[in-house]
């Protein structure tokens, strides 16, 4: 925060890079900084580095002016200061991909453990046509432990950013109103931000290019898709009548092949630009919670995708609990992880966006 503090007052100082992104211009509303106002700026930079490759106060300048590696220490700082419960906020520095990996190998495990204890023979059988799934498990048991998980995640998450959003002060009653929350949706939609101010992302060098907003969006739109899926899934069992697994034509299963290759496609390019990346501007010291939920949505998309194409055979069983083993450890993980990195910036984007009309 002391570091943060100091170059916010440096930059406010000489505002060269104001057209670059939203930091700058919110930056600009304010004389000085308290800690709510410093979390809000460092969850509005999307890390694309164009401010620390512009600035002459960069090293080996003794101003030392980082900005891109300051603000992301913060902005990791910050999911920790407003998790809840508070008592698990030591779980961001211990999110890595280990403990998402065993988590996901446990509920693996325990799925099929369970399908043994019953019935050994459903492991490797193959099963077809409607229920199939629901050899290993029974459908209201698998529902209610998953919705368990999802439900928890939702609250902590709820929890979480309703802690944010106080401490960084709405401007005018506390409420976001209709038209910022819509300027934010387009806003994060199009990762408006993640572009250097028009040039692209800042990576290995000081060649900006897209490659990140790109693999961002992948990733972005393949989650989206795959709980699209997921979701009418469960309209289809629930309204239907109609038992998973579905047709290959079929709306749940297009939406989740789009999701899943989304999934892979995207977690891979976004593994390869961070190890690629100018360690300058990196925390690398967070470097497992980035990793871990790359890697979770990776395992999610693959499993997805292994499961669609096998599951007329006798991999159906062990492939299944795999997937749903990647999905509970995912679930588990969002509140205490990378994933809540999106819902933060969204928050401060409606906040920017409710400035800006604030003040216009
Ligand atoms: S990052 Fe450097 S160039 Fe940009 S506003 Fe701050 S001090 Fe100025
Ligand atoms: S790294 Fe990019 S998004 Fe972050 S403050 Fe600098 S220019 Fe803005």
């Amino acid at each position: 925060m002391d570091e943060a503090d100091r170059l916010m007052t440096v930059c406010n100082s000489c505002r060269y890079c104001e057209g670059l992104c939203a930091v700058f211009p919110a930056m600009e509303m304010r004389r000085a900084f308290s800690d709510g106002d410093l979390n809000y700026l460092a969850n509005l930079c999307h890390a694309c580095g164009a401010c620390y490759v512009d600035c002459q106060f960069s090293p080996p300048h003794e101003f030392n002016v980082n900005v891109p590696k300051t603000l992301a220490v913060a902005r990791a700082e910050s999911y920790a200061a407003y998790a809840w419960p508070q008592a698990l906020s030591g779980a961001f520095a211990r999110n890595g991909l280990v403990i998402s990996i065993v988590a996901a190998l446990s509920m693996a495990a325990f799925i099929l453990g369970f399908a043994a204890l019953n019935d050994r023979s459903v492991l490797f059988g193959v099963h077809t046509g409607p229920g199939a799934f629901y050899k290993l498990m029974p459908h209201n048991m698998m529902a209610g432990l998953f919705g368990a998980a999802f439900l928890y995640a939702v609250f902590a998450l709820f929890m979480s950013v309703r802690a944010f959003w106080r401490d960084i002060g709405p401007p005018i009653d506390g409420r976001a109103d209709g038209g910022s929350i819509f300027q934010a949706i387009r806003d994060a939609g199009e990762l408006r931000y993640l572009h250097g101010g028009g040039v692209g992302c800042y990576n290995e060098d000081d060649k900006p290019t897209d490659r990140r907003k790109r693999y961002h969006h992948l990733t972005f739109y393949g989650f989206l898709l795959c709980f699209a899926a997921t979701s009418v899934a469960t309209l289809y069992h629930y309204l239907l009548g109609r038992e998973a697994p579905y047709p290959w034509w079929d709306l749940p299963v297009v939406l989740g092949t789009l999701g899943g290759i989304g999934l892979i496609v995207g977690p891979i390019g976004l593994f390869m630009a961070k190890m690629g990346r100018d360690p300058a501007l990196l925390d690398e010291t967070r470097y497992g919670m980035d990793v871990g939920f790359i890697a979770m949505l990776f395992l999610t998309g693959v499993t997805g995708m292994l499961l669609l194409v096998l599951r007329e055979t006798g991999a159906m069983g062990p492939l299944l609990a795999l997937h749903l083993g990647a999905v509970f450890a995912l679930f588990i993980t969002m509140p205490y992880g990378k994933f809540v990195h999106g819902i933060y910036r969204f928050a401060a984007l409606v906040r920017y966006a409710q400035e800006r009309r604030t003040a216009a």
